[in-house]
């Protein structure tokens, strides 16, 4: 069978760029092993509970953003509702309780308040972050836009230059000397990656722009609403989306990707089905392309580009279904970023993501402080979130891994408890999901959900673009530009579709 594109992977990344392609009248399939489309951007059932697998917040639609415009022309908003949450996260450490609002002159005349001899460098700390929002909205799109500014890149992006040179943790140390405040801005760099000292100030920035400029979004019903959507959109623009199908090889012919095998997904015996395209977009992780579904010279040209390249921390999360919403026992903040006491300055952050779980840093999202959708009424969902690594879980067998994932919810809840006393008797379901949970849904190595580490060294341009480099093969995913998180996948999947697309015009 001939396509104009194969799409490997139906997460939020290559549901994108198939919705794109189709829309612009491409004949699409996209193959997808588990039973369900979103990748991370799934939800599960548990009795009457709708579990939330991969959103805690998506930032928001700012007027001029580029997601804005994606939505638009894929007609998202009127077919998704998204809830903007009530304020952007609290943190609590040590003496610290801060509620960070998610108006972003309410939140520096808060801050500067709390931290007056810190005045200056917080209003220098929000100019710097807002405007590199806008130098991102005013990046040139178009091959005509891009020759021109080229060379003079830096006069007209002086932010995003300087934010591809420095750690997030390094531009605080810069600017603040209360540890206080640094810990603050910093609560969620966890949602990056687990080190603020080797985080690109670039992923930081840009992602913490689009909250501080355009709040923080959750998706009425969990992000399957988004995933399925987009699933259906494609398949009513002509495209088709197969689940359960796990593609095994990408065929080659003199180099160049014209094509995939694939079978019946999780049924090793099934026959091989061959499906043939113009272009193969891979938004399953990049790694697995290279390592196991590209074969020959172009398989290993793949391995020798990306074998410096290192993979992003997992994460590890309790999943709570609730008797009656934790706001009946006094929860009042959507989320809340516990920072452990042991904790004493921002350099140890680092290690505290490998500490045990008596002492790791942990986020409670608590789904019912706003109309979720996610449980019958009068109930509600939640979960803690911690940083972790599929390397601390591999080699356990079976019951120890079991008990293993008991201890840990045992430790967080009990934490939990003495931020939130009376959590534990409202708690009627729980589950652990482990990086290795992460990494059975997903495919994605050592269960990563944000691709290759955002950090310095991997920092915007020096990225994988869309473009491989093995001919009629692209990228769509977390592990490509611009990276991970639901905004970083979508935006993903559709420069990689803009990239088809100019590529097709190109041959013509
Ligand atoms: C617990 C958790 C919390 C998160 N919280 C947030 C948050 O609050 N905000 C935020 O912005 N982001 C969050 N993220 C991250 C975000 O969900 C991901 O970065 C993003 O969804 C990744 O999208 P993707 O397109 O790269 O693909 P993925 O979601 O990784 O999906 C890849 C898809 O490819 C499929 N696939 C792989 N190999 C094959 C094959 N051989 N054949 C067929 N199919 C294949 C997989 O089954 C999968 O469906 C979270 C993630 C997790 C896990």
């Amino acid at each position: 069978m001939n396509y104009d594109s194969i799409i490997i992977g139906a997460g939020l990344g290559g549901l994108t760029a198939a919705a794109k392609l189709a829309k612009t009248g491409q004949k699409v399939l996209v193959l997808e092993q588990h039973d369900l489309p979103g990748g991370c951007a799934t939800t599960f059932q548990r009795k009457k509970f709708t579990m939330e697998v991969g959103l805690h917040e998506m930032d928001g639609f700012g007027e001029n953003s580029f997601k804005k415009k994606i939505f638009d022309e894929l007609e998202v908003f009127d077919n998704v509702e998204f809830v903007r949450l009530p304020e952007f996260y609290r943190t609590v450490w040590k003496d610290i309780d801060f509620v960070f609002p998610e108006n972003f002159e309410e939140a520096k005349a808060r801050l500067k308040d709390m931290f007056p001899e810190e005045a200056v460098a917080i209003e220098k700390y929000f100019r710097f972050i807002l405007g590199l929002g806008l130098e991102i909205e005013n990046l040139p799109r178009t091959k005509m836009q891009k020759r021109i500014k080229k060379s003079l890149f830096p006069l007209f992006y002086p932010k995003l230059v300087r934010s591809t040179l420095n750690t997030a943790g390094g531009f605080m140390d810069k600017l603040f000397h209360d540890e206080r405040l640094k810990m603050i801005l910093l609560s969620n760099s966890s949602y990056y990656h687990d080190n603020p000292y080797d985080l690109s100030l670039f992923y930081f920035a840009a992602g913490q722009n689009g909250y501080y400029s355009n709040g923080g979004y959750f998706i009425k019903g969990g992000s399957q609403k988004l995933s399925n959507y987009l699933m259906n959109y494609i398949r009513q623009q002509g495209g088709e989306v197969l689940l359960r199908k796990e593609v095994v090889s990408i065929i080659t012919e003199n180099g160049r990707a014209v094509g995939v095998n694939y079978r019946e997904g999780k049924t090793m015996n099934s026959a091989e089905i061959q499906a043939y395209a113009g272009q193969v977009i891979a938004n399953a992780a990049i790694p697995l392309v290279a390592k196991k579904l590209l074969h020959g010279d172009a398989g290993i040209r793949l391995q020798q580009q990306t074998a410096q390249m290192r993979t992003g921390p997992s994460v590890l999360t309790v999943y709570l279904g609730f008797k009656k919403p934790p706001k009946a026992i006094g929860n009042r903040i959507y989320s809340t970023f516990v920072i452990d006491d042991s904790i004493s300055s921002a350099k140890d952050i680092l290690s505290n993501a490998h500490a045990g779980f008596d002492k790791r840093s942990f986020v409670f999202v608590d789904y019912g402080m706003i109309d979720s959708g996610l449980a019958p009424e009068g109930k509600a969902t939640g979960v803690i979130c911690t940083m972790d690594y599929a390397s601390d879980w591999k080699d356990l067998d079976k019951k120890t891994y079991r008990l293993k994932k008991a201890e840990v919810a045992e430790n967080l809840i009990s934490r939990l408890e003495k931020i939130l006393p009376g959590i534990k008797k409202i708690i009627e379901y729980q589950e652990v999901g482990t990086p290795l949970t992460i990494e059975r849904y997903t495919f994605n190595p050592d269960g990563t959900p944000y691709g290759y580490a955002q950090n310095l060294h991997q920092s915007a341009r020096k990225r994988l673009s869309n473009k491989s480099i093995v001919p009629g093969l692209y990228f769509a995913s977390a592990w490509s530009s611009p990276g991970g998180g639901f905004t970083g996948a979508i935006l993903a999947g559709y420069t990689c579709a803009l990239k088809v697309l100019e590529d097709t015009r190109e041959k013509e």
